[in-house]
Formats: C-alpha cells, sequence, structure tokens
C-alpha cells in the first residue's frame, strides 16, 4: 500500500497517515444542517470529502464513512416555524434534496447518515457521563453546559488563546466567534423559542445542542477512538473543538488521529453571500444548463487547502476540458492498428505513477491533473502520427477509467451523440478526398475552404482517410 500524507489541522503539518486497523479507515464528517437547499460553498467541503475517500479507496483502504444530518439546532427550528411547519416535515424536505444533489454530484454515499433526532438518548447518555466526570453543569437557566476550565487541553485544535478567558462565561447559541470562548451547551433547556420542539432529560424538558450530536453519533458508528474527522474550515471553531472537548472529557482517550479542514469557496473573487448576488445552490447552477459533471469537475480542480475561485466561466472552461476528453475518448475507440501497444506504454505508466503520487501526497489534485493532461498529449500526438495501435489506445482508455475512480467525472465509456454532419458535407469531403488521391491540392485546398463555410472543420488521418469535426 502506498504511503499517503496528509496535513492534518491538529499539529498543523503534513504527516504520513497510518491506520488504526491496518487497511481500513473510520472518517466522520460533519454533515449538512437541513434547513435550506445545500449551496456550493457547502458542496466544495462534500466534495473534498468524497475526494480523500476515493483516495484512500483506490489506495485500497476499506473506508467506513458516517455523515450526520443536523436536523434540530437552532436554525432549523427558527426556519421551520417561520414557515409554520412541523421539525421533521420541514427538515424531511431538505434531507431528501441533500441526498439528490450528492448523487447529480457523483457523491458516493456513506456508510450510514445518522439523524440528529433519532439520538437522542446516545447524546443524554453522553451528557450524562460528562455530568458524572463533573464537566458538566446546570447553569440557572437549567440549561446543561461544558466546563472549559475542567478541560485543560480545550483550544488545541483551533489553537485558542486563553489567557483572556473568563471563567464561568457561558454561551448557550451554537455558532460563536473565536473571541468570545467560553462554556458552550450541552443541553438547551427548553423555551418558548423551541415551540413544541423538546425531549425529556434528567435535567428537564429541552434540546440538546449542536456539538453533542456529533460526538454522540460519531463514537455511536464509529467507536470512540477513530482515524479521520472532516469538515469546512469554519467548523474547526467552536464545532469541532467543543466536540473533542466533549469526546476526549468522556472518554478520558484521545478521540481523532487525523483532522482535515478544507479552504473556502469564493465567488467571483468574493465571499458567497445572497446579498452579493454570487449565491448559488446546486440546483441554481443545474437551472442554468450546466450538468453535475461540469460542475464536479471545477469543485474538484483546486487543492483542498486552497480557497476555491468559483466563476461561470470555470464552468464554461470545465465543459470545454471534458469535451476535450470525451473527443480523446471516441478518438481512441476508433484507433484499429494492430500491434503490440508499446509506443504508449511508457507514457501510460508514467502518467499513472505520476497521478497516484500527486493524490498520495496529501491530495496534490493539480499534480494529477496535469498527468492526465500530459496522457492526453501523448496519445494524441500518437494518433495524429498514425503511430497509435487498438492495443495502444486501449492502455490509453484503462489509464483513464482508472483515473476517473477519484476524478469521478470523465465518463471515458459512455459513448456521446456525435452531431450529424450534413450530407452536403459529406459530399464535398468525399470530393475533396478523391482530389487528394489524384493530387489535386488546388482542389482540395478549395474543398476544404467550403466545407469550413458549412461550419466543420477537416483533418486528415493516415490511410487516406478524413476526421469531420463541427466548427464551434
Ligand atoms: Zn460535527
Amino acid at each position: 500500500m502506498a504511503q499517503i500524507s496528509f496535513f492534518n489541522t491538529l499539529e498543523r503539518r503534513v504527516m504520513p497517515f497510518e491506520s488504526i486497523e491496518p487497511g481500513k479507515v473510520k472518517m466522520y464528517t460533519c454533515g449538512p444542517t437541513v434547513y435550506n437547499y445545500a449551496h456550493i460553498g457547502n458542496f466544495r467541503a462534500y466534495m473534498f470529502e468524497d475526494i480523500l475517500r476515493r483516495t484512500l479507496e483506490y489506495f485500497g483502504y476499506e473506508v467506513k464513512q458516517v455523515m450526520n444530518l443536523t436536523d434540530v439546532d437552532d436554525k432549523t427550528i427558527r426556519d421551520s416555524k417561520a414557515c409554520g411547519l412541523p421539525l421533521r416535515e420541514f427538515t424531511a424536505k431538505y434531507k431528501a434534496a441533500f441526498f439528490e444533489d450528492l448523487k447529480t454530484l457523483s457523491i458516493e454515499p456513506a456508510a450510514v447518515y445518522p439523524a440528529a433526532t433519532d439520538h437522542i438518548p446516545q447524546m443524554i447518555k453522553l451528557i450524562s457521563v460528562l455530568m458524572e466526570k463533573g464537566f458538566g453543569y446546570q447553569a440557572e437557566d437549567k440549561s446543561i453546559y461544558f466546563s472549559i476550565d475542567k478541560f485543560p487541553e480545550y483550544g488545541k485544535l483551533a489553537h485558542i488563546d486563553r489567557e483572556n478567558q473568563r471563567s464561568g462565561v457561558r454561551i448557550k447559541n451554537d455558532e460563536y466567534a473565536k473571541d468570545s470562548v467560553a462554556d458552550f451547551a450541552l443541553w438547551k433547556a427548553w423555551d418558548e423559542l423551541d415551540g413544541d420542539v423538546a425531549w425529556d432529560s434528567p435535567w428537564g424538558k429541552g434540546r440538546p445542542g449542536w456539538h453533542i450530536e456529533c460526538s454522540a453519533m460519531s463514537s455511536e458508528y464509529l467507536g470512540d477512538h477513530f482515524d479521520l474527522h472532516t469538515g469546512g474550515i469554519d467548523n474547526m471553531f467552536p464545532h469541532h473543538e467543543d466536540e473533542i472537548a466533549q469526546s476526549e472529557a468522556a472518554s478520558g482517550k484521545k478521540w481523532v488521529n487525523y483532522w482535515l479542514h478544507c479552504a473556502h469557496l469564493m465567488v467571483n473573487g468574493e465571499k458567497m453571500s445572497k446579498s452579493l448576488g454570487n449565491f448559488y445552490t446546486l440546483r441554481d447552477l443545474i437551472g442554468k444548463g450546466w450538468t453535475g459533471r461540469e460542475i464536479r469537475w471545477v469543485l474538484i480542480g483546486a487543492h483542498y487547502r486552497k480557497k476555491l475561485n468559483f466563476t461561470l466561466d470555470a464552468l464554461g472552461a470545465a465543459r470545454e476540458t471534458l469535451g476535450k476528453f470525451d473527443d480523446l475518448f471516441n478518438r481512441m475507440r476508433s484507433v484499429d492498428a494492430a500491434g503490440d501497444g508499446s509506443e504508449v506504454a511508457e507514457a501510460v505508466k508514467g502518467a499513472k505513477e505520476a497521478f497516484a503520487n500527486a493524490m498520495a501526497d496529501d491530495l496534490n489534485i493539480s499534480e494529477a491533473l496535469a498527468a492526465m493532461f500530459d496522457l492526453q498529449r501523448t496519445a494524441n500526438r500518437l494518433a495524429d502520427g498514425g503511430k497509435l495501435t487498438k492495443a495502444g489506445a486501449e492502455q490509453v482508455l484503462a489509464a483513464y477509467r482508472d483515473f476517473d475512480r477519484i476524478v469521478c467525472c470523465l465518463e471515458v465509456d459512455v459513448i456521446r451523440e456525435q452531431p450529424t454532419v450534413p450530407a452536403e458535407v459529406i459530399a464535398l469531403a468525399e470530393e475533396r478526398a478523391a482530389a487528394r488521391k489524384n493530387k489535386d491540392f488546388a482542389a482540395s485546398d478549395r474543398l476544404r475552404d467550403e466545407i469550413a463555410k458549412l461550419g466543420y472543420q477537416i483533418k486528415d488521418v493516415p490511410g487516406g482517410k478524413y476526421e469531420l469535426t463541427a466548427l464551434k
């Protein structure tokens, strides 16, 4: 098995990846809060996690991925009330939409998608353990809080400076800024804003805090020590920091070995926001005529730790690039010359090695894509010169099938309908072939220009044959 390395946020360095159990990886991913359609910034994170998982599988690991669905928190309650629907009915719609979107983007499904509201007993149990061990306390408002004073390692992930921290300051909101580091809510006592959303607990009627959901559900499905935890960089604090505090305080041991975070997605160089008019859900883009395959290509194109600048131009470029791959695969399928394929064997081997080495090196997608483009150039050059054999072309196709185990949008074996070339154009092309056979190059050139006027480019290939392609 190849040595894979990842940048571990816990240690702020690239380190070799070693799984706890040989050949197996347990991975937890913070999933969506199902109060709206996911936007492409959310999908940037899910796409990074898909590439991570597919890379581990590419190198032979068996991966068990768990992705939670947050279907009770401040936002889901607020918005379900705003549209007058019971919480469960409101979130069901967005859960279904989320699964459809994952399919559109060819994101491999997780093993389990536990929903928070189905795991309230596990959360109550975990909070009870924290209470027994002295990490939790009930405040005057009847809510249960985690005392960060009791957990000296608090801040180790987000590198929090605890010097100025005031002891006993509490925050009930699910999300807050790094400079308001405080005791956070494990269990929120019911108040009228919660409406009919409440469960009974040893501490009275209420609901879980957001952070406890992930600690409870990850240990339910992955145990209390596992390999990988991932998410967007904006989840690092407070969410992931609080998850670590809860899980490690309860178990008394290290929780997760590797934390991987992906950077933000920008749109046209700016932070995506509804007020700037650059806010896109996946559905917005599909509605504009782009395909899941094209959107996937753009979302995988930047290294996960770099900001990804999403533009509609980038989607246009994706369409063009994927079209050129389609052309390459069609061309490879049409090669029928005999031979052993040795003409391209070195290039195929080199591209596969370069691709694998790049992905093993902290998911270096840019270099991996460069290897794919190199092989494309080589294969086209050999085909241009009539030097490619059927055996060679098959090696090329096999290499792209292999790359597509991670990239997953090349669609190597999808035969696309070629636009029908008008009979008039075919007649001129035949006339031109005859002129060339008679070495009448003046006539051949004139006919080529006529064909171009009708919107087609003619290219000569060995054996007196030609290829017609539509001019764009
Ligand atoms: Zn989480």
